[in-house]
């Protein structure tokens, strides 16, 4: 197991917002917690990655465990091309060295627009780039909250093949967030 969680609940206010909930994540498992908007998706994942305190519950990775998230909104800069928000990225980690931008933009399909602003991508050039910037510390788990919510259905295959590769290619645990039924699939 490299993630389990154990009654989880998230109160806000009066507001139960997730309520006792019971996960388990094997290593290099492919995992999606499907709900309608408002069910609790993304303060389950804010709970699980310590981002938001939970009401009740414990949260337990295995050891040295190293995680990665993709962000419903993205946290790059617009006014920066996709490699230099990556390779900005990259010198926050010990340890990093910069090949593993190269070797993330040819893995994610970025080559032909690494060059560009950001700002200027479409919808899914920038939710690959995302993709590539959660990576970059190789993590052992990658969460993703609702990575093909607003996209056009061939660029949602896109993503979800780029997912799919991550986790066989990889070995990384995947752990996503959709109301989207068709991405279960
Ligand atoms: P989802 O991601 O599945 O759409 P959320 O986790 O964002 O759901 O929200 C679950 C519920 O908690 C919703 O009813 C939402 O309005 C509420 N909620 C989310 N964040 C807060 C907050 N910071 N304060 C109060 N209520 C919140
Ligand atoms: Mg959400």
């Amino acid at each position: 197991m490299i993630l389990q969680a154990k009654g989880l609940t998230k109160n806000y206010g009066d507001h139960t917002a997730v309520k006792d909930i019971n996960l388990e994540f094997k290593k290099g498992s492919f995992n999606a917690i499907l709900g309608p908007n408002g069910a609790g998706k993304s303060t389950t994942i804010s709970m699980l990655i310590g981002l938001k305190r939970a009401t009740n519950g414990q949260i337990i990775y295995a050891p040295n465990t190293r995680i990665g998230v993709v962000f419903q909104a993205s946290v790059l800069d617009e006014k920066l091309t996709v490699k230099e928000n990556l390779a900005i990225r990259a010198k926050q980690y010990k340890g990093i060295t910069y090949n593993r931008v190269d070797e993330l933009i040819h893995q994610l399909g970025l080559t032909a627009f690494q060059k560009q602003l950001y700002g200027t991508l479409s919808g899914g050039q920038k939710r690959r780039v995302d993709i590539a910037r959660a990576l970059l510390s190789k993590p052992d788990i990658l969460f993703l909250d609702e990575p093909t919510i607003g996209l056009d259905v061939s660029v949602k295959d896109n993503i979800r093949r780029a997912i799919t590769q991550i986790n066989q290619e990889e070995e990384t645990t995947i752990l996503l967030t959709t109301h989207d039924l068709s991405d279960i699939e």
